[in-house]
C-alpha cells in the first residue's frame, strides 16, 4: 500500500515557495466540484472516498516523523467532505496527530472544520479556509457543492475566537468572475492572520468546466491564457503583467488592512514569513 504521508511537491516546481512539508489526504477525491480544481488528474476525482485503513496506517507512519515536521492536510482533496460529519476520519486523524509534537496546516473550503476546534486549539495548527467570492450566486456556479461563502467566513471567525491562527485563501482570482470583488472578500475577512492568493491556472478540463458555466468567457480566456499566457508545467498561466496587476489589488488592500499576505506559485515576490502561512503553526 502507498504511503499516506508523502513529501509535498516532490517534483520541486520552480514556482513553489513552500517550506519543506508533508502532505496528508484523509480522502481521495472531493465532493465540492470546484470548476477550477487542479486535482482532476486523479481518476473519478469529483467523488470523495475515504482512504483505506487510514487510521492504522497513519498511526504507524507518524512514528517515523521528526518532532517538528509540518503536515499539510489536504492539498489535493478537501479533508471535510460531507461524509466527514458522519465518518469522523479527519477528526480521528487529528486526534492521532495531536498526540505528537507536529506542526499542522489544515486547508479546507468547509465550515465543518469548526467542529474540530477543540482538538486544533491544542495543536501547533493553523487553518486556511478558501473564500473566492461573497456572492452566493457566483459561488454556486464556480464551487457548486461547497458550503456557502458566508458559512466559511463565520468558520474563520469562530476558529479565531478559539485562538487558532487563521488564513484566508483568496484563491484563485479569476478574471471576469471574482477579480472585481477581491476587496470585498478581504474587507470581510480582515481579522485573519494571513492571506494567500493566486491567479487562476488553466488546463483543458478546467477551461471546459469554467466556460460551460460562464460561456461569455470562452473567447476571452482562450485569448488570455492559450494565446497570450505562459505554460508552466502542465498548466496555463496568465502572462506576468496580468498576474501582477490582479495580485497587486490583493497586496494593496492587505497593506491597508495591515494583514500579512503571500502569493502561491506565481513567481511574484511578497514579504510574508511564508507563502502558505505555515509560520503561524508554531
Ligand atoms: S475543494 Fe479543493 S480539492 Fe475539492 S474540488 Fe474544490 S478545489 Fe478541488
Amino acid at each position: 500500500m502507498n504511503r499516506l504521508i508523502t513529501p509535498f511537491d516532490p517534483w520541486k516546481s520552480g514556482m513553489c515557495t513552500c517550506p519543506p512539508k508533508y502532505s496528508l489526504n484523509p480522502y481521495t477525491g472531493c465532493d465540492h466540484r470546484c470548476r477550477y480544481c487542479y486535482s482532476t488528474y486523479i481518476p473519478e476525482f469529483f467523488h470523495a472516498r475515504p482512504k483505506k485503513l487510514l487510521l492504522t496506517r497513519l498511526e504507524r507512519e507518524l512514528k517515523n516523523l521528526s518532532a517538528n515536521a509540518l503536515i499539510s492536510m489536504s492539498n489535493s482533496s478537501d479533508p471535510y467532505p460531507p461524509m466527514e460529519r458522519e465518518l469522523e476520519l479527519t477528526r480521528n486523524a487529528l486526534r492521532l496527530m495531536s498526540e505528537r509534537d507536529l506542526r499542522l496546516l489544515v486547508i479546507t473550503k468547509s465550515d465543518a472544520v469548526v467542529r474540530d476546534a477543540d482538538i486544533l486549539k491544542n495543536m501547533r495548527a493553523t487553518i486556511s479556509v478558501t473564500v473566492t467570492t461573497l456572492d452566493e450566486s457566483i459561488a454556486e456556479k464556480i464551487e457548486p457543492l461547497a458550503p456557502e461563502p458566508g458559512k466559511r467566513i463565520r468558520a474563520l471567525k469562530e476558529l479565531k475566537k478559539s485562538d487558532i491562527p487563521v488564513i484566508l485563501r483568496l484563491d484563485p482570482v479569476m478574471p471576469g468572475i471574482n477579480d472585481e470583488s477581491v476587496e470585498d472578500v478581504l474587507e470581510k475577512a480582515k481579522f485573519v492572520d494571513h492571506v494567500v492568493s493566486s491567479t487562476l491556472k488553466l488546463r483543458g478540463d478546467s477551461y471546459s468546466r469554467i466556460t460551460k458555466a460562464f460561456p461569455e468567457l470562452r473567447e476571452r480566456y482562450r485569448e488570455m491564457y492559450f494565446r497570450r499566457g505562459e505554460k508552466v508545467g502542465g498548466s496555463w498561466y496568465l502572462n506576468r503583467v496580468l498576474r501582477t496587476g490582479l495580485l497587486s489589488r490583493v497586496a494593496e488592500v492587505c497593506e491597508d488592512l495591515g494583514v500579512s499576505y503571500a502569493f502561491c506559485r506565481e513567481g511574484i515576490p511578497f514579504r510574508a514569513k511564508s507563502c502558505d502561512g505555515s509560520h503561524l503553526a508554531v
